[in-house]
């Protein structure tokens, strides 16, 4: 699982919602979240809200300001944790 590949004490560079390509798109905040491209999967998502490469503040390539990163988001840097994935 990431959270044990990832430290999540390090202050990390990060990069925009907005530069990565970050959206949440509603209809999906229901669904199996364990199986394909979400957040929920990516090797970067920690503690449960955050990641490791993406700012949680600011617009999303929509403009829209969530303040998190949703499990049921993704952006283009997605990459998947083969622990939940198959
Ligand atoms: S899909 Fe993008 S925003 Fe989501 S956890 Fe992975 S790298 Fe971070």
């Amino acid at each position: 699982m990431s959270e044990g590949i990832i430290p999540k004490d390090k202050d990390y560079l990060k990069l925009s919602k907005a530069t990565s390509g970050y959206l949440e798109i509603p209809y999906f905040v229901n669904s199996e979240l364990d199986r394909g491209y979400f957040c929920n999967n990516c090797l970067y998502f920690i503690n449960k809200d955050d990641c490791a490469i993406v700012k949680k503040q600011g617009p999303d390539v929509q403009g829209k300001e969530s303040g998190i990163i949703a499990r049921h988001g993704v952006c283009t840097l997605w990459y998947p944790d083969e622990t939940k994935t198959f």
